[in-house]
């Protein structure tokens, strides 16, 4: 590459022992470097265990989608078309980096298999690359300063903005990007100087323009020293890039392979008390949950540490929408400073400054962890595919092994302990839905006993049982399922909390008895299927016990009758009326059914239906459901006032969704809204019972 020319290392016999030079620039950046990524990566040997080392080709195809891929950013346009050229950008430019690097030691170094026309065409695809970057980093900046995304913003109550160090860090690049430019753009404009041949650089690209501006203003001497200069400055750059980013949000660029490579391939699920410990043998456990910061699992460190602090998450989560005192993004990047803090890199570990007691009352309130609903929109945005759900669970866990439950939420846990759900009623009172005078003389619900007595169960769960509302519900389920054509039955007082909430609220042990009592009933009946209306129930049966008969959601049970012609559907009443869909959290998000609720929907004759700016997997929590009806965290609004807003604004006056928590939060915020009489809220289930015609017809969906 530089046969014939002046190469850096031979110019610089004038001005110092260029090899020496490199040489010491190299070794020491390389040993700072791995000195400081050991240091950074120590807390995560000290950490939990964690099994994430199984199923390697899905792990890697994953990484090929969501890493290499950038699968996830263009949800956000503009931000994301930037991070596409930058990551783009740096992908292209690694060789001839490190080529750059080399050099300085072996001026007639050349990338092995690149030669000739391959070279070339490489050369030119870097010299846009590098120009690419660099614009990059010049709107970034500019968005950083005049836009200001609020995205971005850091609220007083979580410290200091890091636009400095945005904005520094995206100076370093630009550098790094000039500094490729500039050494092509030297070495190219000395060849020519000296009527040696070069290859022509990419028109209009930074290295280009520079090199007709040296060219019209450089003597050959001067391009000499520009040109070493340029290389030694691009790998004091390049070192000193690679050192900072451990330091902070920049981290992500080391971390982020091993981020998304290591992440949670069974999403729906919830981690184990402890990885390898099972179930029978979590008694000889001493300490459940996370209360310090070892506790956290190694990839839960990983996590902290590959955060790109972009603030989607944040921006998603409906917790932090209304007010309530959780915001993700600072979940994370509290604990990277805490562990920034507690592991400094040029001192001995800090453990007696910030005490362990720091994690919970320290970093984080108790409200901060009760916030959240689990609803999962952090994790679904996050292109680091960080994970929270698992953390705040474990929080919780820790919290409640300390007996540190909230007032609110002490009644209803013990009376799921005592009576299996929580409103501490009779376990004979589950079928009192079944009793009313004008359901009871059409339809007859059996409540199996023994074996072979239905082939479908109706898992009712506790709120659809006892609540009075919601027991409207549990009979316009029962009465399609009849139209359908299913054999079914119930537990009846057999049945017990489907325990999945009780389990993120950190329960663990109580859920597990729930768990095993509805496990050993349903086993009893002999059943082949379960369908629930509750999505709740559907996620618990469906991921959180083992051994059940498969389950589906009534949304799916009823788009199968209606496509096969089971059920066939009327014209709606009013034809006034417009229509949305709420995506429940662990109906859609969790377990990806989204086309079936409105497939339903569209195959009513007449009805008229559209969508909210937020939804299928951008759905916007109603407020959470299970022993969320137990908990007021202090918030400005509530999240289903905000959800009946968007209804409002996409145009709808009837918002139907899928879950019976989800109506509780929704009629409540319809009534909060002052809607009351202008908008309605109406489950799925109820609605097909209004429309379901009694004799079957030909299918309706296609
Ligand atoms: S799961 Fe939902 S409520 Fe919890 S932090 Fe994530 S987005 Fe916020
Ligand atoms: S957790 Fe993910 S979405 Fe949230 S700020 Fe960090 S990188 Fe962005």
């Amino acid at each position: 590459m530089l046969e014939n020319t002046h190469s850096p290392a031979q110019a610089a016999h004038w001005l110092f022992m260029a090899r020496a030079l490199f040489f010491l620039l190299h070794g020491l950046g390389v040993a700072l470097f791995s000195y400081i990524v050991a240091k950074r990566l120590a807390p995560l040997l000290r950490a939990a265990r964690d099994f994430r080392f199984d199923r390697p080709f899905s792990r890697l195809a994953r990484t090929l989608q969501f890493w290499l891929g950038q699968w996830k950013h263009p949800r956000y346009k503009t931000a994301g078309f930037i991070h596409i050229l930058i990551f783009a950008g740096f992908l292209v430019l690694a060789v001839r980096t490190f080529s750059v690097l080399i050099l300085g030691l072996s001026p007639d170094f050349a990338v092995p298999l690149l030669s000739g026309r391959p070279a070339h065409l490489y050369d030119i695809a870097t010299d846009y690359a590098a120009t690419i970057v660099f614009l990059c980093m010049v709107v970034a900046a500019i968005r950083r300063l005049v836009f200001k995304p609020a995205r971005y913003a850091v609220p007083a109550r979580y410290g200091k903005g890091h636009v400095a160090d945005a904005i520094f860090l995206l100076a370093l690049i630009a550098m790094l990007m000039a500094g490729d430019s500039f050494f092509a753009a030297a070495q190219t404009a000395s060849r020519v100087q000296q009527g040696l041949a070069a290859e022509p650089l990419a028109i209009l690209s930074l290295a280009w323009i520079f090199k007709n501006t040296l060219l019209a203003t450089t003597s050959l001497t001067m391009l000499t020293r520009l040109r070493l200069s340029a290389c030694v400055g691009h790998e004091a750059v390049f070192y000193f890039l690679m050192c900072y980013r451990p330091f902070g949000i920049q981290f992500h660029v080391i971390t982020s392979l091993f981020n998304v490579y290591f992440a949670k391939l069974d999403r729906e699920t919830l981690k184990p008390v402890r990885w390898g410990v099972a179930d029978d043998r979590l008694g000889e456990v001493k300490s459940f949950g996370v209360k310090k910061f070892e506790d956290f699992t190694w990839k839960h460190l990983l996590d902290f540490y590959s955060c790109a602090d972009c603030g989607r998450c944040s921006d998603n989560c409906p917790a932090n929408s209304v007010g309530r005192p959780l915001s993700p993004r600072f979940v994370t990047t509290k604990a990277r400073d805490y562990s920034f803090q507690r592991n400094p890199v040029f001192s001995r570990p800090n453990n007696g400054a910030v005490s362990d007691s720091s994690l919970l009352g320290g970093i984080y309130s108790e409200d901060e962890i009760w916030s959240c609903t689990t609803c999962g929109a952090c994790e679904e945005e996050c292109p680091l595919l960080v994970e929270y759900i698992d953390k705040i669970v474990d929080l919780r866990r820790g919290m409640i092994d300390e007996g540190n439950v909230p007032q609110s939420l002490q009644k209803p846990l013990k009376a799921l302990e005592s009576r299996g759900n929580p409103y501490g009623k009779m376990e004979k009172k589950r079928v009192d839905w079944t009793k009313v005078e004008e359901f009871r003389q059409s339809y007859d619900v059996k409540t199996l006993k023994g074996e072979n007595g239905a082939e479908t169960l109706y898992f009712v769960d506790s709120i659809t049982s006892y609540d009075d509302r919601m027991q409207s519900i549990a009979r316009a389920t029962a009465r399609i399922l009849h139209h359908a054509g299913e054999n079914f039955g119930i537990l009846g007082a057999a049945e017990r909390d489907s325990g999945h909430e009780v389990r993120r609220f950190g329960e663990e042990t109580l859920f597990m008895a729930l768990r095993d009592h509805n496990t050993d009933a349903i086993k009893a009946t002999g059943v082949q299927r379960i369908v629930t209306n509750d999505p709740h129930a559907f996620n618990a049966l469906k991921h959180d016990y083992k051994d059940v008969p498969p389950v589906e959601h009534i949304s799916q049970v009823i788009a199968r009758a209606v496509r096969s012609g089971k059920l066939a559907l009327k014209q709606v009443e009013n034809g006034q009326n417009t229509y949305t869909y709420h995506d429940p959290c662990y109906l859609g998000r969790h377990n990806g059914v989204y086309d079936d609720p409105r497939e339903v929907l569209d195959a009513i004759p007449g009805l008229k239906r559209v969508e909210m700016s937020r939804s299928r997997d951008r759905s916007f929590c109603c407020g959470g459901g299970g022993l969320m009806l137990f908990y007021e965290p202090k918030e400005d609004q509530r999240m289903g006032q905000v959800r009946v807003k968007m209804a409002s604004e996409a145009g709808a006056n009837v918002i139907v969704t899928a879950c019976p928590f989800c109506l509780v939060n929704i009629e409540d915020g319809i009534k909060v809204a002052g809607l009351e009489g202008k908008m309605t809220a109406i489950d799925l289930a109820e609605l097909v019972d209004q429309q379901t015609v009694d004799a079957k017809t030909t299918p309706l969906l296609s």
